[in-house]
């Protein structure tokens, strides 16, 4: 029986503090590749992406602001047009009203408060309407300066399943990653176990068979 494996496994491994260092050098030896999948050139290009991407695929927000930041280049442009119009140029990631809305709130703030720059400081860019501790996680990473890691459904499956949390709540399972993560590798852990659980450890089917983590740092394995 699937229980009978994991209880196996999960006398084989070391306590989590000791594997933590050795799952993140073993994922990124298996994905080199993995980072942000969001397509974007500048602070402010990440940012509507991020945003854009709440309940919807990287994919179709990729499609979406290819054509969006050739129109949209500074945050006056997001206010130039009438709200409908920046409606329709977003509809196909979804709940496009709230996010037009939250769009045209954050270029107003960006304008009257940051002169028009997406500010750097993490309390900053959670004071931007639409934007929630997820989003200042994501742009505060990609600059370079991770205050937190990313919990997305990803991290937070692969997180219980390498018994790194036994929470739920995205901001508990991010309070237990961070005294367990090193700082430095803040920004790309998640990304690491989002392109793992994406490839290998499915939400449904992971093929623990040819997980790198399997033998000796997962107490889920199902491989004895
Ligand atoms: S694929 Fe299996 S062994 Fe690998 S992390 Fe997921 S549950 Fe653990």
């Amino acid at each position: 029986m699937a229980t009978s494996y994991v209880g196996e496994a999960r006398k084989r491994v070391a306590p989590k503090k000791q594997r933590v260092r050795p799952v993140i050098e073993r994922l990124a030896a298996e994905h080199a590749d993995a980072r942000i999948a969001l397509s974007f050139r500048s602070p402010l290009e990440l940012l509507v992406s991020v945003m854009l991407s709440a309940q919807t695929t990287d994919v179709n927000v990729n499609r979406v602001t290819e054509k969006l930041f050739v129109k949209y280049r500074r945050p006056e442009d997001y206010l130039a047009v009438p709200q409908e119009e920046l409606e329709q140029d977003i509809f196909a990631t979804g709940f496009y009203r709230q996010k037009a809305k939250s769009l045209r709130g954050m270029m107003t703030m960006l304008i009257e408060e940051f002169d028009g720059e997406v500010p750097e400081s993490f309390d900053d860019l959670l004071r931007l309407p639409g934007v929630a501790r997820k989003t200042a996680n994501v742009v505060s990473a990609e600059r370079g300066n991770a205050q937190g890691i990313v919990v997305d459904t990803h991290v937070r499956r692969l997180s219980q399943r390498l018994g790194f949390t036994r929470q739920e709540d995205p901001v508990k399972i991010e309070r237990d990653l961070m005294k367990l993560v090193p700082r430095e590798d803040w920004a790309r852990f998640p990304h690491l176990l989002i392109w793992h659980g994406r490839r290998i450890c499915d939400a449904r089917r992971p093929e623990c068979e040819v997980c790198p983590l399997a033998l000796d740092l997962c107490p889920s394995s199902r491989v004895r």
